[in-house]
């Protein structure tokens, strides 16, 4: 009986806290998720009226898609899009939902799915998010003043002076902002709403705390991120903790088990047609077991990173586009998700850069300019990631030198040119603007040759 009564005891909290909500306020840093650039703009901008995906199910789009579920007791909203789209959102759904949703579920913590979520809240609107949310939330704004920085290079976010804090420090103290009514669980959740339930499932991926919602009665899935048309982030060059491969296998294993109709992904357009679903949720599946498998052997065999990164590529049947994920950042992000940093070089091991060398060397070869000479020889040769090598050590012995900066400018812009992938073009326009900007305090005119 005392048994029993501890048992009570231990499990009595837990029980209560699923489901009921709770007061949530959000972290200063990501209370607007200060993200407003033209490249968020672009998408659905042209839109004039909701899209109907199905019987009762609405998309307004964007960089992040607003979805909206009509029921008879009123609307459900899945996902928030970004501050800057979510008033047009909002507006443009009005036409099927002029009230305020019952609820809004958050597929996970990323500023662009809750940045509309004040633009939504009604009265007795109820928010519901994966348990892990508030923690994902909590690690964002830990280190709101590194993403801030980095989501400005990678998404060409003009940020205005007083949004780049060099420390916590430097920041006003927010105003408190108000509260938000959460509503949290742990592994799954069944909401039911005016004759539609939807069931919400922790489905980690991208991030820890991502959800997906199936309506049974519409045989549809609203997947958020854990699938879109490009192969995935599973690193993302703006920083991230581990995203584990394994987990968006397992996940996407579950989605399939569910045999949708409907595919609703909260990027790009969704899918229809039960074959069509099960063949985009196999072939990611099994393009990130690939990539996951294939980087493990390689580690278990000795291979360095660098060599996995160039070898591992999908076989035909798998290739995905890599449009926003690269198969070679996710190889990186595995292999160091699972060990770390340290690459087993003594040399690497201290708290002196690998480019320390560099003023020696560039010494030796004469200065900054033959140098820079030789980086354009490898430009001319299509060597471009080479040329930026070397001319960042010409740059670390020598920062001003004018060869240097040219022939940098012009290898981030062949790099530019070639690109397919959003991402690695939001960061060599980061270079390119930096490099820019360091030539035009030198009063450089930058069409004139690197080599003249
Ligand atoms: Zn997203």
């Amino acid at each position: 009986m005392r048994f029993v009564a501890l048992l009570l005891f231990l499990t009595f909290p837990a029980l209560l806290a699923i489901g009921q909500v709770q007061d949530y306020t959000l972290p200063p840093a990501l209370e607007t998720d200060a993200a407003d650039s033209s490249l968020f703009l672009q998408q659905g901008s042209e839109q004039t009226a909701p899209q109907e995906i199905a019987p009762g199910i609405f998309k307004a789009t964007g960089f992040g898609n607003t979805l909206l579920v009509t029921t008879d007791a009123g609307a459900v909203v899945i996902d928030t899009s970004m501050p800057s789209s979510a008033q047009a959102h909002r507006d443009l759904l009005s036409s099927v939902a002029p009230e305020a949703p019952k609820y809004i579920i958050i597929t996970h913590g990323h500023g662009d799915h809750t940045g509309g979520l004040r633009t939504w809240m009604g009265s007795d609107t109820k928010i519901i998010a994966q348990r892990n949310f508030v923690e994902f939330r909590a690690y964002q704004n830990r280190l709101g003043g590194f993403f801030a920085r980095r989501n400005a290079a990678q998404f060409g976010i003009q940020l205005p002076p007083e949004d780049t804090p060099d420390s916590a420090e430097a920041q006003p103290a927010p105003e408190p902002a108000p509260k938000l009514p959460l509503v949290l669980f742990d592994d799954s959740y069944e909401l039911k709403l005016g004759g539609l339930t939807f069931q919400l499932d922790h489905m980690p991926g991208e991030t820890y705390d991502a959800l997906t919602v199936w309506i049974p009665e519409k045989k549809t899935v609203f997947t958020g991120d854990l699938l879109y048309t490009s192969f995935p982030n599973i690193y993302t060059l703006r920083g991230t903790r581990p995203r584990w491969a394994l987990d968006y296998v397992d996940s996407l294993e579950r989605v399939m088990a569910l045999k949708a109709d409907v595919l609703v992904p909260s990027h790009g357009e969704p899918i229809i047609g039960a074959e069509k679903v099960a063949a985009a949720l196999t072939q990611h599946r099994d393009a990130i077991r690939y990539v996951h498998d294939a980087t493990v052997a390689g580690m278990n065999a000795g291979k360095d990173v660098y060599t996995l990164m160039q070898e591992i590529t999908l076989p035909e049947e798998l290739a995905l586009p890599e449009s926003y994920g690269k198969v070679s950042w996710s190889v990186r992000g595995i292999y160091e998700g699972y060990v770390g940093w340290f690459d087993g070089n003594p040399a690497t091991m201290y708290a002196v850069p690998p480019s320390s060398p560099f003023p020696a060397l560039v010494e030796l070869a004469g200065g900054a300019d033959p140098v820079a000479v030789r980086a354009q020889q490898m430009l001319e040769q299509g060597e471009e990631v080479k040329a930026l090598q070397l001319a960042d050590a010409a740059l670390v012995a020598e920062p001003q030198n004018e060869a240097a900066l040219r022939v940098r400018l012009t290898a981030l812009q062949a790099l530019r040119a070639k690109s397919e992938n959003f991402n690695e073009a939001g960061w060599l326009h980061a270079g390119i603007r930096a490099t820019r900007k360091q030539m035009q305090d030198l009063e450089m005119d930058e069409d004139v040759p690197s080599t003249q």
